[in-house]
Parts: C-alpha cells; structure tokens; sequence
C-alpha cells in the first residue's frame, strides 16, 4: 500500500498555538503534504502544538494512535515538545527527506477493579492514587505478590520514564531515562510516625513485575485517580494494579535528541 501524505495536525486555543498551526498548514500543502485537523488514523503523522499538556490531551484524544506524534512548543515548558515554531522550515524539509527516526514511549497501565466491575486505564505521564478532598489514605501495596508495605499519606504516583520529569520530579522522585523499560512508585507526602511507616523515598519497579494497591476498607469510597492530569472517581475500589503496558507511543523525531541535555535546558 502506498504511504500516506496526510498528516493530523492538532493544537490548543491560545494565539501563538494557532498562528503556528495556520503557517505549518501552508508550507506542508506547499510540499506536497495533505493536512487535516480531525483525527484521520491512515494519515502518517501526528503533529500537537502547545505545550506537554496539549501533547498529553491530544494522544489520550486519538486514543492512542499508534500514528508517530511530534510535538511543537508554543511558550510552554515543552518537555516533549522537539519542535520550535521559529524552526518549521527545517522540520518540513526532513519530513519531505524522510529524515527521521521513530522512538518508543512507554505507558503505564493500570486497572482499578470496584466490587462490581474492573475499568482500564493508560497514562503517559502517570497515574496519580490519591484522597478525595485532601483526606490520608491508606494503601497496602504489594510488588506481584510479595507485601511491600501499608501506606499512609497522600498518595503516591506510578510513573512512567517520559513523566518521571512531571509531577514524580515534584514530589522528589528520580529522573529515569527514558528507554529504561521501568515504573516508578513516589510516595506523596508519606507518613513516619510511632504510628504509621512507609517507604519515604521512589521504588523503581522493573517492566516483569505489577504493583498492586488494597486500600484499607475505610477509604475504599475515597480514592482519586489522576490519569496524566485528568481526575477519574470510583466508588467501592477493592484493588488497583500497575504494570508497564503492552501498548507503545511512536515518537517521531528528526534529529538526535540527548536526554541530558534537555534536562539540562528545562530544569537547570
Ligand atoms: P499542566 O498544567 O498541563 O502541566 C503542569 C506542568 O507540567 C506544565 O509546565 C507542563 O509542561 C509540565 N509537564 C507535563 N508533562 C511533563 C513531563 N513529562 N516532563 C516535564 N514536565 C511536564 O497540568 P495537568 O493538566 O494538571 O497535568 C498534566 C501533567 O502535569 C501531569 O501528567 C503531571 O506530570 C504534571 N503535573 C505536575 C504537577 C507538579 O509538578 N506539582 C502537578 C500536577 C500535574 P507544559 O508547560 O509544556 O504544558
């Protein structure tokens, strides 16, 4: 089959964001490229302009296409974002020259299993189990099935290499790079007291094993869950479970990105 020439270009509403997307329309149909900006799965690429956030909410809206995803940073932190609005010209011309290389992104999946039903859920970024209303929780969590500890604080975050860099950094845990093929669980505010004990400092979970959450009866009906920023409640949560998924993002990319340097770029 022939390769598609279409590409999806989507964009959240600031000024700049749509400027950028208007000039970007123009020199790709100038190169021969068709553009749309509904979601078409058969286009060859998917191009977000904002920041991570709209690079978040668009891969959660195309439902995790398996379509490659570039990013282009408007005035954001831009995290995932390679490309600069002031920088098209180059970006087009690869993409014409088929200059580019296609990177992995690992998700997180989890399942949250209520006394009636089991719902799925997939982060990039994370997947945040947290107290309703700013309540303590308390979670007994297991490594397979191995009983790691009862948990009492705020909650804690599973976080995948590419988030490690979002809110897992914020609350203390470590940078991972990202083709290491792991999850993170970071406690949020944990609590050490004659009364309760639990790990105060990241565990890295490797790809084999699952983590798996029994919140104590009591705050069974208390549980937030934070998919990648977006809130989901469940009433009667019994068990949740954690493992890196099956499923992959295609990063497309043009040059050679270092890790270290951006990190450097964005936080230092
Ligand atoms: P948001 O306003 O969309 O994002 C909050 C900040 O996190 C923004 O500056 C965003 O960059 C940055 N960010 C997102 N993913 C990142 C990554 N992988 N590495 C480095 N920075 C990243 O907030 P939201 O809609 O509530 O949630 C989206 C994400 O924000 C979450 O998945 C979480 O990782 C992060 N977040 C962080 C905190 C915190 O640090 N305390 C709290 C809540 C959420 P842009 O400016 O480019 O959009």
């Amino acid at each position: 089959m022939e390769k598609s020439n279409t590409i999806n270009i989507i964009h959240n509403q600031n000024d700049d964001s749509r400027k950028t997307a208007k000039r970007l329309r123009e020199k790709l149909l100038n190169k021969g490229f068709k553009t749309t900006d509904y979601f078409d799965e058969d286009a060859f690429l998917n191009i977000c302009i904002g920041g991570d956030g709209a690079f978040l909410r668009a891969i959660h809206r195309f439902n995790f296409s398996e379509v490659p995803f570039i990013g282009i940073n408007t005035g954001h932190l831009g995290f995932f974002q390679e490309i600069s609005p002031d920088n098209l010209d180059n970006f087009i011309d690869k993409l014409s020259e088929g200059k580019y290389s296609i990177e992995k992104l690992y998700l997180v999946e989890g399942i949250v299993c209520t006394r009636t039903s089991c719902i799925e859920l997939l982060g990039i970024n994370e997947i945040v189990v947290k107290g309703i209303e700013s309540k303590t929780i308390h979670l007994n969590i297991s490594i397979n099935d191995t009983y790691l500890e009862r948990f009492s604080g705020d909650g804690i975050i599973i976080s995948t290499p590419m988030g490690s860099t979002g809110y897992n950094l914020s609350a203390g845990g470590s940078v991972v790079y990202p083709n290491l093929n792991v999850l993170q669980l970071t406690p949020l505010a944990p609590i050490n007291s004659k009364v309760y004990r639990s790990l105060t400092s990241s565990a890295i979970i490797p790809a084999n094993m699952y983590i798996k959450i029994n919140p104590e009866y009591r705050d069974e009906n208390s549980i937030l869950i934070v998919v990648d920023g977006k809130q989901y409640r469940f009433d009667n949560i019994v068990e949740m479970s954690f493992k890196v998924s099956d499923m992959r993002i295609n990063l497309l990319t043009i040059g050679k990105r270092n890790f270290w340097s951006d990190i450097k770029d964005k936080f230092l």
